[in-house]
C-alpha cells in the first residue's frame, strides 16, 4: 500500500488560511526538509538549533529582498501534526505576500502540497487513524454544534477505541484457533468457545448500535432535506420567508459560497434543514394536487427527507387532500400537512381537515411556524442515541454491514461446529473489515479518494 507513499521524502508547503485579504495568513511547510529550507530565508536565528514548540519573530527575505515580518512557529517532528518537521509561517494577510512567499519556497525545494496532504502524512505517519483523519475534514465542514461535537469525538479516536477491542480479542482467537491447527492430530482446543460465542453475542450487539447510529450520524453530518410544496398561492415563499427570517443559518452568510450553491438553511436545535428550492414548481404546474407526483415537484419530493405539503385553508377541498397523502404514502415520505392562512379561517373551517392531523399555521403573521419547526423537527431526528460514538461517515457504514456478516458467519460457524480452519477464515475476513475502518488495512485509491476530499493546506 505504502508503494508510493514512501515516496514522501519531499517537503510540502501550502497556505492554510482562505487565499486572499485578512489580518494574517498561515503558510505550512512539513517535511524532512522544512527547516533548512526555512533556514535559508529566515536571517535572525539557526532554527536547527531552537527547540520545538516555540515561536521566533523575525523577516523573511530572499535576494536581499524583504518578503515580510513573520512569527514563524516550529515543531520538530515526530512531535507535529503530521510527524515530519512542521513549520507554520504567520504572514501579513496580504495576497501579494502570501504568493511571493509560496513561490520562494517552490524555489527552494519545496513543493506545494496537494489536497489534504498534511493529514495524509499524519496518517501515514502513524499519528492518526483513518477515522481519525476522516474527522479532520468533518470539523472543518462541522456547520452545526451536533456535527462539531460529533466530529471532535471521533478525532480524539472515540470511533476507533470501540472497536479496538474487539480487534484484539478477535485476534486473540484466532492465533488459538490457528495454533489448534497446527495441533491437529492431537484434537485440542485452545480457543475457548462459550468465551468466542459470547464475544460474538457482544460485538453483534456493539455493531447494530452503530449502525443504527447512522440515520442519527447522517441528520447531523448532511442535515435534513425539506421540499416545501404545495398549489400556487398557497404561501410557500411566505413560509420560506418566515423560516429564513427567523432562523437563517450562518453557514449561508459565508463569503465565498457561490452563487449556484448557496442553499436556504435553517437550524432547528443544532440540526440544519436544508430547504429544497421548489420556486420553479410554479411555473410548471397549474395543479400541483394533480401534478404532486411528477415534474419538478416529483424531483424535489424525491430528494427530500420530509416532504411539507402547504395549502390554503380557506381554498382547498379536505377530500382533495387524499390524492396528495396516498401519492405521499405510496413514495413511503415523511410528510407534514400544513394548513395556511389560518388567520383568515373560523374555526369551524378547520374541523374537517382534523383527520389528517394537520397543522395550521399563518405563514404571513408568523403564527404558528415555531410549532411547524417543532413537528419538521420530531418527524424526521429520532432521537439521538445514548452511545458516545456515531457513525457518520457511509464508509463507514459499509465495512460495519461487512462485519456484521462476518459475525453472522462465524457464529453459524460455531453452532454447527465446523472445522477450526474455516473459522478462523471468517475471523480473519471480519478482521480485515474492521481494518478497514480504522486503516491498518487499506488502499492506495481509497486513501488517495479519502484526502482528496480535504482542503488544500490540511
Ligand atoms: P406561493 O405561490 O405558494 O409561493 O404563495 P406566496 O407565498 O406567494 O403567497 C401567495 C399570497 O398569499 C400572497 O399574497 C401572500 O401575501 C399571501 N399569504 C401567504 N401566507 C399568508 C397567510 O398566512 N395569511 C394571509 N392572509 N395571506 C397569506
Amino acid at each position: 500500500m505504502l508503494g508510493k507513499l514512501t515516496g514522501w521524502n519531499d517537503t510540502i508547503c501550502a497556505l492554510a488560511t482562505p487565499p486572499g485579504i485578512g489580518a494574517i495568513g498561515v503558510i505550512r511547510v512539513s517535511g524532512n526538509h522544512a527547516i533548512d529550507i526555512i533556514n535559508q530565508i529566515f536571517p535572525s536565528k539557526d532554527l536547527a538549533q531552537q527547540k520545538s514548540h516555540t515561536l521566533h519573530v523575525g523577516l523573511l527575505q530572499y535576494n536581499q529582498v524583504v518578503i515580510d515580518e513573520v512569527v514563524i512557529a516550529l515543531f520538530k517532528g515526530p512531535k507535529s501534526y503530521t510527524g515530519e518537521n512542521v513549520i507554520e509561517i504567520s504572514c501579513h494577510g496580504s495576497h501579494y505576500i502570501q504568493q511571493q512567499l509560496l513561490e520562494t519556497l517552490q524555489q527552494l525545494g519545496c513543493r506545494i502540497a496537494k489536497p489534504g496532504e498534511f493529514t495524509q502524512r499524519a496518517f501515514i505517519n502513524g499519528k492518526l487513524d483513518l477515522t481519525q483523519a476522516e474527522a479532520v475534514a468533518d470539523v472543518i465542514a462541522s456547520n452545526t454544534e451536533a456535527s462539531k461535537k460529533t466530529a471532535l469525538r471521533q478525532i480524539r479516536g472515540g470511533f476507533s477505541s470501540s472497536l479496538q477491542q474487539l480487534r484484539d480479542e478477535l485476534i486473540q482467537f484466532s492465533s488459538l484457533i490457528e495454533l489448534e491447527l497446527d495441533f491437529s492430530q492431537e484434537d485440542v482446543e485452545f480457543a475457548n468457545r462459550d468465551r468466542l460465542q459470547q464475544l460474538l453475542q457482544q460485538a453483534t450487539i456493539q455493531v447494530q448500535h452503530l449502525l443504527q447510529s447512522f440515520q442519527w450520524g447522517n441528520v447531523v453530518k448532511n442535515g435534513v432535506q425539506v421540499a416545501i410544496v404545495g398549489k400556487p398561492n398557497a404561501g410557500k415563499s411566505t413560509l420560506l420567508n418566515t423560516l429564513l427570517q427567523e432562523d437563517r443559518a450562518i453557514v449561508s452568510d459565508i463569503a465565498g459560497t457561490t452563487r449556484d450553491t448557496i442553499e436556504e438553511t435553517i437550524n432547528i436545535k443544532g440540526i440544519l434543514f436544508r430547504l429544497i428550492d421548489t420556486a420553479g414548481i410554479r411555473e410548471h404546474t397549474q395543479d400541483v394536487i394533480e401534478q404532486v407526483g411528477i415534474g419538478k415537484s416529483k424531483a424535489a419530493i424525491e430528494k427530500a427527507d420530509i416532504v411539507v405539503y402547504l395549502f390554503d385553508v380557506n381554498d382547498t377541498e379536505p377530500e382533495s387532500l387524499d390524492s396528495i397523502i396516498g401519492n405521499l404514502q405510496q413514495q413511503n415520505k415523511r410528510y407534514l400537512l400544513v394548513g395556511n392562512k389560518a388567520d383568515l379561517a373560523l374555526p369551524t373551517q378547520l374541523t374537517p381537515y382534523g383527520k389528517w392531523n394537520a397543522l395550521f399555521i399563518s405563514a404571513q403573521n408568523k403564527h404558528d411556524v415555531a410549532q411547524l419547526q417543532e413537528a419538521i423537527y420530531n418527524a424526521t431526528v429520532q432521537q439521538p442515541p445514548n452511545e458516545d460514538v456515531v457513525v457518520t461517515n457511509a464508509r463507514h457504514v459499509a465495512a460495519l454491514q461487512q462485519i456484521q456478516q462476518s459475525l453472522a458467519d462465524i457464529t453459524d460457524g460455531l453452532t454447527h461446529q465446523v472445522p477450526g480452519d474455516l473459522l478462523a477464515l471468517d475471523i480473519r475476513r471480519c478482521l480485515h473489515f474492521l481494518g478497514e475502518i480504522t486503516g491498518e488495512i487499506t488502499h492506495e485509491d481509497q486513501l488517495d479518494y479519502i484526502f482528496s476530499k480535504f482542503c488544500i493546506g490540511k
